[in-house]
């Protein structure tokens, strides 16, 4: 038997010595449509430990919340990705690593120790809220999880820490209290800016420059767009790099720009109803963009073509001063996205609001050359190669004339550095020394049953370790 009322983490148990204190919520109900979810373990009873209810019940509640806002946010019928299944298993301790992710057998959290105190990564809601973004994203638009290209990668990670800013704001006590410490300013750094203190907090004592000073992520930063491109793959977090957790930052700030600039009034309905029509203009917006390599760029624009269909336009102000802001659009972009050009999408997004199943043209494959990672054979990779619909396939001041196949090959060679490809023995030659089994890894090239090897993902690591070496 469930007890009525729980007690769990607002939003993040915060960096110790906290002062955050768990609040009172309904127990959640996980085992419902749209999107159930099942927690691997038992419901809490008598003999558990209060850290063990905590853990679970943040852990449930989080759950809850992100299935609420996207209830919100998306009229049909959502359903997880078929190879999850019809419930999503949370798995709450899954070993020792500081770590979460998500693969399509389910979201899977970690532990690990600093300073002698054992840190839950399921116990923090914004790390919950993450990883059920992902699995959330990949139901709305399963095509972003194997499309080899560094933006749509970050804007997945995007996508997480945006789920764990919406997933916050549906608990009432939680909007009030950011209220009042922004001062209704969203763009000041607050607890809904701010990701996974309390993990920041345990790796900072190992590895003070691998996150920011308060939190793994802040989306009220300084960070402006440039081609993932021509970042390094890897960087202090105090700069903007091409790793996807890094990059993404662009994306979660525009976002929560976008947010603080429709938000007025100070009150707790308003900045839910604010919540609730970003978060449809971004659901709406992600499911019809198409798999290009200007992703930040083309989802904004459906962003405002969405907001043509469902509000008559009338958050393109703030929509286009919060992506112009971070460069994500140009100037001379936004000036391009006329009523008659946003308009000419309207087919496009009417399919997406509330399909019941949305029909995907199949994303081609391009073949990667063995040779170039010292492997014995070619294989196949995912390229972002359809065309935006909204902006130009060049970025501006652009010059790159193949940039899908650029963009592909950018990103493979990124996973390889990073150790994230598990490559299978028959293809390791004396010129492929590095590629080890590894225990941890988000793809893998697989022989596919035409024969051909095909680089496939696996899943999305939230790992703040290094990537392949847990
Ligand atoms: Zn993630």
């Amino acid at each position: 038997m469930c007890a009525d009322t729980v007690y769990v983490w607002e939003d993040d148990p915060g960096a110790p010595p906290s002062s955050r204190s768990p609040v009172a919520r309904p127990a959640p109900k996980l085992d419902q449509p749209p999107l159930p979810v099942v927690i691997e373990g038992s419901v809490p009873g008598a003999f558990h430990s209060s850290d063990y209810k905590l853990r679970y019940w943040s852990a449930a509640d989080a759950a809850r919340r992100t299935i609420d806002w996207v209830k919100e946010a998306v009229p049909g019928e959502l359903k997880w990705h078929k190879d999850v299944g019809r419930k999503l298993t949370v798995h709450l301790d899954d070993g020792e690593r500081f770590n979460a992710w998500y693969n399509r057998t389910g979201v899977y959290f970690f532990h690990g120790t600093a300073n002698n105190q054992t840190i839950y990564s399921a116990e923090s809601p914004d790390i919950v809220s993450h990883e059920m973004g992902h699995a959330v994203l990949d139901a709305i638009n399963p095509r972003l999880f194997g499309v080899n290209d560094p933006q749509v990668y970050a804007f997945h990670e995007a996508f997480g820490d945006i789920s764990s800013m919406l997933s916050s704001l549906t608990v009432d006590g939680f909007c009030s209290a950011v209220i009042f410490d922004t001062g209704g300013d969203l763009k000041k750094s607050s607890r809904l800016s701010r990701t996974g203190e309390q993990m920041a907090w345990a790796l900072r004592r190992s590895r003070p420059h691998k996150v920011e000073q308060t939190c793994l992520r802040d989306a009220a930063n300084e960070f402006y767009y440039m081609d993932p491109m021509t970042l390094p793959l890897r960087a202090p977090a105090v700069q903007l790099c091409a790793e996807e957790h890094s990059f993404s930052r662009v994306f979660s700030a525009a976002f929560l720009d976008a947010l603080a600039e429709t938000f007025y009034g100070n009150t707790v309905e308003r900045l839910q109803d604010s919540a609730k029509e970003m978060a449809k203009i971004l659901v709406a917006a992600v499911a019809a963009t198409p798999m290009s390599t200007r992703h930040f760029a083309d989802v904004a624009a459906h962003m405002l073509a969405v907001d043509r269909v469902m509000y008559s336009g009338s958050h393109s102000v703030e929509l286009r001063a919060a992506f112009v802001d971070r460069g994500i659009l140009s100037l001379s972009e936004s000036s391009e996205l006329t009523q008659a050009v946003l308009d000419s999408g309207t087919e496009a997004i009417e399919r997406v609001i509330g399909a019941e199943t949305l029909e995907w043209p199949e994303l081609s494959a391009m073949p990667m050359p063995g040779a170039r990672y010292g492997l014995r054979e070619n294989f196949l990779v995912i390229a972002p190669s359809e065309p935006p619909r909204f902006v130009n396939p060049v970025p501006p001041n652009g010059d790159d004339e193949n940039r899908p196949q650029r963009a592909a090959t950018f990103f493979v060679d990124s996973l390889f550095s990073q150790g994230e490809i598990r490559v299978p023995d028959e293809l390791i030659t004396e010129k492929s020394p590095m590629y080890r089994q590894i225990e941890s890894y988000t793809h893998e090239i697989v022989r596919a049953a035409s024969g051909l090897y095909e680089l496939r993902r696996v899943g999305f690591d939230d790992s703040n370790e290094g990537k392949g070496h847990p």
